[in-house]
Parts: C-alpha cells; structure tokens; sequence
C-alpha cells in the first residue's frame, strides 16, 4: 500500500540523509588517481617534472588550429569526429571507420574495461603498471589481478599466467608508466598469441611516438588484424596537447561498436579536434620532440649513474621520463623533499608500491640540467 505521508506516516529525518547513501562497495574501494603537483606546499610554483608533458610545449600548427577554431564555440563539437579519424586513418594507415576517439586516452581505458569486464571478472596488468588500470577494474565491480614484474619490466610469462576463465581484460602500457621499460615486439606478440580469443588484450601506446622505428611494438599492426587487441594513443604526451584532453585508439570494427555505444557523446572538443589534426600532421614539431628527449633522457640518465655510490639506479627508459630507484642511504621521499626546495617537482610514487623510487619527466635542456645540478647538491649536501 502506498504510504501516503500522513501524520502517521514515518518520515525519515533529513538529517541522516547523507549517511543512507552509499556508494556501490567497488566504487568505496577506489583509491583516487594522483595527479602530477604542479606547486609545492607554500604554493609556489616549481619546475614540473611530475606529469611527463612535453617540455617544448605545443606546436606552432596546432596552436594555431586551435586559435582558428575558436570562432565558433556556440556550436557542439563534430559528434563523429571525421577530421580527426581521417587524419589518423591517414597518418597510419588505417581504417576511419575504426579510428575512435576520447576525452583523453583515460576515457578510452574506462570504456574497455566498461564494455568487456564486470563484477565477478578479472582484469590483469602487471605490478607498476599505469594508475588508471586499477580505478578502471574497479569502477566497474571487477577484480584487478597484478602480475609481478622482472625487475621493473613486464614479464610476459608472469602476466599469462595471472589469466584465467574469469580474465575478460589485460592492459599493457608500452612503453610503461612509471617504469619507462618496453616490451619487444616479440614479447608483445607473444602475449597476444597464448590470450584467449575471449580476453580484450588492451596496448596503451601512450609514449609509442618517442620510440625509434626499431623499437615499435607492432600494436597497431595488431589491431588490424585480431578481433581482441584494442591500441590506445594520446595527444597529451608528444603532441603537447594535454590540457585540451584527447585520446585515440584502433581495434576491430565489433569493439569499436561496443566502445562507440558507451562513451560520452561530444566528447572532444571543437578545438581540441582541431588542434589534433594540425598535430598530427606537423612531423617537424613531433621529430623535434622526439629527439630532445633522446637526448635529454640519455644525458640524464648518465648523469644519474655517474653519481657515485649513493644507489641511484636508473632503469632502462624507452619514454618521456626516467624512474629512479634509490636504493642507498638517501631515500627517494628525502630527495623527493629536497628537490622541491631546490625548486623542481617530480614524481614519488608511494602509493604505486614504489616509495623507494622517483620519476622524472625529461624537461628543457635548461630544466634538466638543473634537476641533475639539484641530484648532485643533495646527495653531497
Ligand atoms: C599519460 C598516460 C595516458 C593518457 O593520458 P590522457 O591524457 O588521458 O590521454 C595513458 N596511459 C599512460 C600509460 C599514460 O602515461
């Protein structure tokens, strides 16, 4: 019977209206994505080193697009992102119709486990794999399942071996955030080759345009012609285009359709689809970047391991970026502290079971070269 709130009728004080609602309890269970700081505590800005963004910024040509694009914004963005997917298409060589896109690759990572994964399944990545893939498992009532690393690296073996009937994803950044490492070809191919038809094999191509032709993983090459392997890039990282947030990614046509059904309708932006397909096609700017960081990374890294015995290890980086394992008497949380006096902010990761190493996002030659002046005066101050 319907209760008609007389004067009989109980009603519920108001007051306890927030403690009735509960989240879903995989939702409560979510430990929060940790941003990148940007200022230290007294809000002073600091050189950022934390978010691996581009240091040289955004090319000239998408910067421009971006501008031009700005004369309409009454209007909602192209829904179907046809410019976009054809720049890529073209760029690469595949199919439009299979491009999708994102509001950073973020969105994309959600949707793949959103569409393939649910409550009573499993979604593996290996330890010290990027943050997202737990809060994506999670979101979605699924079990994360971690593989443990060989030392800091993928392992191939260890991460099929966490597969089982209830697998329905695995993520695999390559190269990986925060460890840098790579996985060869091979390697990918063979984890793709032993997954079961009916897990989503997920290759987070985030840093892929900083790797030299030799190095590419084969991922898109991939996802061309398997049903399961769903390639995901970003314009955040080289292309300097990570405060307008938009992702790529390329997979069968049924997956695309799944993905398509899920995501957030309009979501890129006018200008943000515009300064896209201006970066895309601007090769100077993205070889530009690709070789300071070459540079600038290999620079660090020797810099780093001619230090002397403070244990300082630096592990093998194939990204924008080089974690730093501290492995001596001075610990990663007291050069963490140290650097943000001497003004710079880099990344500690206690909360990615790495308190004992700090990542460090390639900067300016200028930037650099101070953060590894900073290293130096701390370890012998
Ligand atoms: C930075 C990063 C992303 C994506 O970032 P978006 O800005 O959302 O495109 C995805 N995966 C990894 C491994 C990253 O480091």
């Amino acid at each position: 019977m319907l209760d008609s709130g007389g004067a009989g009728a109980k009603r519920r004080d108001m007051s306890d209206a927030t403690s009735l609602l509960q989240p879903k309890p995989w939702i409560s269970g979510i430990a929060p994505y940790v941003p990148g700081k940007s200022a230290g505590a007294d809000g002073r800005p600091l050189v950022k080193l934390s978010a691996n963004e581009n240091p040289l910024g955004t090319g000239d040509k998408a910067r421009a697009a971006f501008r031009a694009a700005a004369d309409d914004l009454a209007r909602y963005p192209d829904p179907g992102a046809a410019a976009l997917r054809q720049a890529i298409a073209a760029r690469f060589g595949l199919d439009p119709a299979r491009v999708i896109y994102g509001t950073g690759s973020d969105e994309l990572l959600h949707l793949a486990a959103s569409a393939y994964a649910g409550p009573g399944d499993e979604v593996v990545y290996v330890r010290y794999g990027f943050a997202v893939y737990e809060i994506a498992a999670r979101r979605v009532g699924a079990t994360p399942v971690v593989a443990p690393d060989k030392d800091y690296a993928t392992d191939v073996d260890a991460l099929l071996a966490c597969v089982t009937t209830r697998t329905r994803v695995v993520f695999l950044a390559n190269p990986n955030n925060p460890t840098g490492t790579l996985a060869s070809r091979e390697e990918v191919a063979r984890l793709h080759a032993a997954l079961p038809a009916d897990v989503l094999f997920v290759l987070d191509q985030a840093y892929a345009e900083y790797l030299s032709p030799d190095q590419e993983d084969g991922g898109l090459e991939l996802a061309k012609s398997a049903p399961n392997v769903f390639v995901t890039r970003t314009f955040s990282k080289i292309h300097g285009l990570a405060a307008e947030r938009i992702g790529w990614g390329y997979a069968s046509s049924e997956v695309i359709e799944a993905l398509h059904k899920i995501r957030a309708p309009f979501n890129v932006t006018t200008c943000g689809q515009a300064a896209a397909v201006a970066a895309i096609g601007d090769v100077d700017f993205i070889a530009n970047s690709r070789e300071h960081n070459a540079k600038w990374r290999a620079w660090l890294a020797a810099e780093i391991e001619n230090l002397g015995n403070h244990g300082l290890r630096v592990v093998p980086s194939a990204a924008n970026f080089l974690l730093v394992l501290f492995e001596g008497k001075v610990t990663a949380e007291m050069m963490n502290a140290r650097l943000m006096e001497a003004g710079y902010i880099v990344r500690w990761l206690p909360g990615q079971g790495l308190p004992h190493a700090l990542r460090m996002t390639i900067g300016t030659e200028e930037e650099t070269r101070g953060l590894a002046a900073a290293i130096r005066a701390a370890l012998e101050g």
